[in-house]
């Protein structure tokens, strides 16, 4: 019998682990029907795969691609990743349960703990659903380029129970019963599990916790139980990034493992990141999920591939954007900055501005200028591969002050170059740490969140840094990784392993050439808001559902993802 699609003649390396071998892949009906020599064999479409990989479309764990999915039916930027599926409803925020009169207080949570402008979620989403398997059944009939499953979120269960209480107070009794009853719903529908944020830097607007945050333990812990008393729903949460005292980071260690071993939770985070004003933190991170596995519990570590943290430039925001001088500066059209940066005079105020400035935490602005500007952590992003010279370094080579390396350099660029601002990860040395640790999986990227201040190319960077430029990972390994490893984790059944019967996701690249493409700015957001785009090199195509998605980053057309629900829908 004809094939859809055969893809003739690549490296299979099945997302299992197994070393990679040459053969043809046959699709059918959206299904890999067969994996062989196909020489010979007859189908619609033959994707010529000699010289590439073929492997399970990826898999991003950590997204928040909850408002976007309704405007963005490609799914970008991970479309141009390879990836085929995303999670979406992490840290505690889901767009479901919440009905319409209150999506404000919704919209609260992910406006600023996750930079997504409020006007595009007001233009960009037609609210028409309060519950979670409302919401579900919505995303269902939305056009979408990818397969998306989601969490439901302590935050959107908080806000639905409590109103605006939420963000103010612990539950009562009833608050509790009441989020039970729709956790129970949710999990019903196909939520993988529930997430929830403890972090510090997870705040709405007004610089307020949102609402997972005034949350006691006990409230996260009876969660947890009622999930479990259903069966396989697993945990996420955004836990504090570095506790100093040690007594209540072994307090927190402690919760976490009981959660996991006790309870019987699984339990994934990031988070658990290097961090340069505490360096070895991140051991004690890893004793505790070894800890945790030794004694039985399930947990999953999400790492990056590298740094993490903010993509700066004058088209978006710099780190000087409130402080004298820049602030009223800033406001100009870019070309008009442009110009002043030009000017003598003009940069001289700035410049100065620059060097009278301390630097202050202050809540109220965004995540992004809440810590001091050390110019040998900050790199212009002219390539997208390591090694990266520091803005620092280019002052050193230039024989200037950093502050003029960074104004010339984005000059140079039209203002248009970013910069990369790393906040945790700055150590390539462990970031290769929780690379290979047992338990780590390669997720995180974030999508759909910070669009405008940062993009997080992390498959890109694992295949082509960690894998072709440095050897540090098998091939094999790293795409296990960020394939059939989350897969299994999260309850992602038929997905992330490429093997006759499971489901036609597939990702063919040129492990030669594959890396991220350049970040670009665009206003193409609902309601005109900005967003950075990236594509990736190397990647021929991808197939979602057996029908080819993405061709050398282009659209055919084709949108065959799936709304992908969680094995307690079933029972
Ligand atoms: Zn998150």
């Amino acid at each position: 019998m004809a094939f859809d699609i055969i893809i003739r003649g690549g490296t299979i390396v099945d997302g299992a682990g197994m070393p990679g071998y040459q053969a043809d892949v046959g699709i059918r009906d959206g299904i890999i029907a067969e994996i062989g020599d196909l020489s010979g064999q007859a189908a619609d479409e033959i994707i010529d795969a000699e010289g590439h990989v073929v492997a399970p479309g990826f898999i991003d764990g950590h997204t928040h691609t909850d408002a976007q999915v309704f405007w963005d039916d490609i799914g970008s930027n991970s479309c141009w990743q390879g990836v085929t599926s995303v999670v979406m409803g992490n840290c505690g925020f889901s767009m479901g349960p919440c009905a319409e009169k209150d999506k404000d207080l919704a919209l609260h949570n992910f406006e600023r703990a996750e930079d997504i402008p409020r006007e595009a979620m007001i233009a960009g989403i037609p609210w028409s659903w309060e519950t979670y398997p409302e919401y579900l059944d919505v995303l269902d009939t939305l056009p979408k380029g990818l397969n998306y499953a989601g969490f439901v979120g302590h935050s959107a269960l908080r806000t639905h129970a409590m109103g605006e209480r939420a963000m103010e107070e612990e539950a009562t009794e009833d608050d509790l019963e009441k989020m039970k009853v729709q956790l129970v719903d949710s999990l019903r529908a196909g939520a993988l599990g529930f997430s929830t944020s403890r972090t510090f830097s997870h705040r709405t607007p007004t610089g307020k916790p949102v609402a997972s945050r005034l949350a006691s333990w006990d409230e996260v812990l009876e969660l947890a139980k009622t999930m479990k008393s259903m069966g396989n729903g697993i945990f996420q949460i955004a836990r504090e990034n570095v506790i100093t005292d040690p007594e209540e980071r072994d307090k927190e260690h402690e919760q976490m493992k009981h959660l996991a071993v006790d309870v019987g939770v699984p339990c994934t985070f990031g988070g658990t990141w290097y961090k340069r004003p505490n360096p070895e933190a991140w051991r004690t991170q890893f004793r505790m999920v070894d800890e945790a596995v030794a004694a039985g519990g399930k947990m999953m570590i999400q790492a990056t591939s590298a740094w993490n943290g903010s993509l700066r430039s004058f088209e978006t925001a710099t780190p000087y954007d409130f402080i004298p001088v820049w602030k009223e500066f800033r406001q100009l059209p870019l070309a008009e900055q442009e110009k002043g940066l030009r000017d003598p005079e003009m940069r001289a105020k700035l410049v100065e501005a620059v060097k009278n400035h301390v630097h202050k935490p202050d809540p109220a602005l965004p995540n992004l200028y809440q810590r001091p500007v050390d110019w040998d952590w900050v790199f212009p992003y002219d390539r997208t591969l390591p090694p990266y010279p520091s803005v620092a370094d280019a002052a050193k080579q230039r024989g200037c002050e950093p502050i003029d390396a960074f104004i010339d350099l984005a000059l140079e660029h039209n203002l248009k170059l970013f910069f990369i601002q790393p906040s945790f990860n700055e150590d390539q040395d462990y970031v290769l740490a929780h690379i290979r640790h047992p338990n780590s999986v390669v997720t995180f990227s974030d999508a759909g969140a910070h669009v405008a201040t940062t993009c997080s190319p992390l498959i890109a960077h694992l295949l082509g840094h960690w894998v072709r430029n440095e050897g540090a990972i098998p091939l094999e390994t790293a795409i296990r990784k960020i394939t059939l490893d989350i897969a299994n984790f999260w309850g992602l059944k038929g997905r992330g392993w490429l093997h006759e019967g499971w489901h036609a996701d597939v990702c063919i690249f040129d492990p030669e050439t594959i890396a991220p493409g350049p970040a670009t700015l665009h206003h193409d957001l609902p309601a005109g808001c900005p967003r950075i785009k990236q594509k990736t090199d190397g990647i021929k195509a991808t197939i979602v559902n057996g029908e080819v998605f993405m061709r050398d980053n282009e659209h055919t057309g084709a949108l065959a993802g799936r709304v992908l629900r969680g094995p307690m829908a079933h029972n």
